[in-house]
């Protein structure tokens, strides 16, 4: 256990967490909703601290970041707790688990974690993901600044729902982040994530406004959120917001957790695609195979520049991020 960063004292026993817009109030003993941020007698703390379930060298696509280092690895760390409650979560063994009740926790300090990820092949530095690494914060900063000390980047893929002071703190320390933009309706976040869309909005403007990369995920939920014209206002919110060149991937949703519609069909998927080309450079489809949605073109030229099949990439087109045949700028990073 570790103090939390981000708390005020209400008085001689209650706290209130301020790291997320739940702004839990907790009296002694008490959990958040994230379940591993506890009032310890008057003092809060983070109960997941140094404590993993997952340590894996995954394909950064995997993340997905389609348009950061295409090709490497990424060392990917894990914990347990989430401040959202997504009904259909596709990771909820974890996210959904505390550390009284996870059986996969391991005690890592963040030291060890940098050991291993200098010594992977092919890594570009490591990943906070599977669960949400907003409610491990503490570590996950203090991680991030020992990746940057030994010249490694730092991923966070996240729900964004996240204030601004604590996100401040962290964007210094974070290379690349992987946020997920569920839906586009008040109602959606509230009933399915109980969570709040405009926070997320908020967080994610945050992020472009201090010129971090930034990619974003669309689950498509099987008839709760594919509805074409709400779809539709969020492409737009992006391609106003955030500029056309913004990446988007919308990922297949499978029976899951408390949710048991059927996965979502290929062709609502194809259709999606569709929609979201009109106002954005570089959309992709995943948690599906397809014969093209997976490959980056060139915007200007529409060159082939990278051929994806499941999580094999190979570049083709790109020389230092840019297209060889007509030289327009695709992605920061070659
Ligand atoms: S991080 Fe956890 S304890 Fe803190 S406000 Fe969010 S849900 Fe509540």
């Amino acid at each position: 256990m570790k103090k939390a960063a981000f708390f005020h004292k209400i008085d001689r026993k209650k706290v209130q967490c301020v790291l997320c817009p739940h702004k839990c109030v907790l009296l002694p003993d008490q959990k958040g909703i994230c379940q591993v941020r506890k009032n310890v007698k008057g003092d809060l703390f983070t109960e997941n601290y140094e404590r993993l379930c997952s340590v894996a060298l995954d394909p950064i696509e995997k993340k997905p970041l389609y348009h950061y280092f295409p090709g490497k690895n990424i060392l990917s760390i894990g914990s347990v707790g989430c401040n959202l409650k997504c009904k259909f979560c596709q990771n909820f063994e974890i996210s959904q688990s505390n550390v009284d009740e996870s059986p996969y926790l391991k005690s890592y300090t963040s030291e060890e974690v940098i050991q291993f990820a200098r010594h992977e092949q092919n890594n570009v530095g490591v990943a906070y993901t599977y669960n949400e690494p907003i409610v491990f914060y503490e570590y996950v900063l203090e991680t991030a600044k020992h990746a940057h000390e030994n010249g490694l980047k730092n991923v966070f893929v996240s729900n964004g729902y996240i204030n601004p002071e604590p996100l401040e703190k962290l964007i210094p320390f974070i290379d690349a982040f992987s946020i997920d933009l569920k839906g586009f309706t008040k109602a959606y976040y509230e009933e399915m994530c109980s969570g709040n869309l405009e926070d997320v909005k908020k967080a994610i403007l945050q992020i472009k406004e201090a010129g971090k990369h930034i990619e974003l995920t669309n689950l498509v939920v099987t008839d709760v959120n594919d509805q074409e014209s709400d779809f539709y206002e969020m492409i737009k919110w992006i391609a106003n917001s955030l500029g056309e060149e913004t990446v988007l991937h919308i990922s297949r949703y499978f029976p899951m957790f408390k949710f048991k519609n059927l996965p979502t069909s290929h062709s609502k998927l194809k259709i999606l695609f569709k929609i979201a080309k009109q106002e954005l450079d570089h959309v992709y489809i995943g948690n599906m195979r397809t014969d093209s949605e997976q490959n980056t073109y060139c915007p200007n030229c529409d060159s082939l520049l990278i051929k994806r099949s499941a999580y094999e990439v190979e570049l083709m087109g790109m020389d230092q991020g840019s297209c060889i045949k007509c030289n327009t700028r695709v992605m920061n990073y070659a």
